[in-house]
């Protein structure tokens, strides 16, 4: 296919939709924890950032802009992998630091860590960082807390909630659009949930992750065209980076886990390649801004202490 084709098929009345990567090694995955103690993180071997530029050379190709929601251990580790995604046009947003399921946290930890992970990101990139994504989607009906911590740090989305029944996540019933949710201290948050369609009335999280390399490809197709066609909305596709690594070692994990995370890893490069040409992306801050959601120019810096990225450099560099 020439570029003018693929032009003719990425024409401006397609829905513009989210494309996501959570950017995490295959050895923080919260369904093999219990195979990988996290002490053993940093002895690992270390794959993410190969495997991240394998996906932004995959985005360069087609022109696709994205979010890519960086693990605050990954963003410490690797500070040039975070520089480089940021330089080639994506939005860089929060994915927490220790892929800790907040709703194993107490309020405080999540505060802390979160905390850390926003600012090394804001101090790497120099910008304000908008968005936040849960490790393993875990803001649930036990964690609505998190919201409001959320809110504390000055962000100004998150993109943690599954509107479906699951064994680890999920708010079945939570609303399938991107609007406002509202936090416990009833302050209201911009959420851009994760996205599924509906099949005979059961809703299928076709739009990333295991389910978009376990399922057939057309059955994704089909789940994503109706929520853009016939529901008129945007959906979130998201990703990481340990998908498309089928070379990736091998962890001693039980047989649902071992199907969720080895299933057809050899097949889903080529799968991110159809679904980046069906369908059209941009960044998630982006998509809110189109919706209304967001101010055009976001920004502004309502950290707990109103800080600056400028002032907490000087304040680190002092200390
Ligand atoms: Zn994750």
């Amino acid at each position: 296919m020439d570029s003018k084709d693929r032009f003719a098929r990425n024409t401006p009345k397609k829905t513009v939709n989210a494309f996501s990567i959570d950017v995490e090694d295959y050895f923080q995955v919260a369904a093999l924890a219990s195979a990988v103690s996290r002490e053993s993180w940093s002895t690992r071997e270390y794959r993410v950032e190969g495997n991240t530029h394998r996906i932004l050379s995959l985005l360069d190709t087609r022109g696709v802009r994205g979010t890519f929601f960086v693990l605050g251990w990954v963003a410490e580790r690797s500070p040039a992998l975070v520089r480089s995604i940021a330089a080639a046009g994506h939005e860089i947003a929060c994915h927490g630091f220790s892929h800790q399921l907040i709703y194993r946290q107490s309020r405080d930890e999540f505060l802390q860590e979160t905390t850390r992970a926003k600012h090394h990101l804001e101090d790497v990139i120099g910008q304000p960082v908008l968005g936040y994504r849960a490790a393993s989607f875990s803001i649930t009906r036990d964690s609505l807390w998190a919201l409001d911590v959320l809110l504390d740090l000055g962000f100004a989305y998150d993109s943690s909630i599954f509107p479906i029944r699951h064994d680890r996540y999920g708010i079945p019933g939570a609303s399938p659009s991107p609007g406002r949710v509202t936090a416990p201290s009833q302050r209201t948050l911009v959420e851009f949930p994760m996205s599924a369609a509906s099949f005979l009335g059961i809703q299928v999280p076709v739009s990333g992750g295991g389910y978009f390399r376990i399922l057939p490809y057309a059955l994704t197709r089909a789940g994503l065209r109706q929520i853009n066609e016939r529901e008129g909305r945007p959906f979130t596709f998201y990703l990481h980076p340990w998908e498309v690594d089928p070379e990736q070692p091998r962890l001693k994990v039980g047989a649902l886990s071992r199907f969720r995370h080895y299933t057809n890893l050899d097949r889903c490069a080529a799968r991110l390649e159809r679904v980046l040409d069906d369908f059209a992306f941009a960044p998630m801050r982006d998509v809110l801004t189109a919706q209304g959601l967001l101010a055009a120019n976001t920004p502004a810096f309502p950290s707990l202490n109103g800080d600056s990225v400028a002032t907490r450099r000087r304040v680190s560099a002092a200390s």
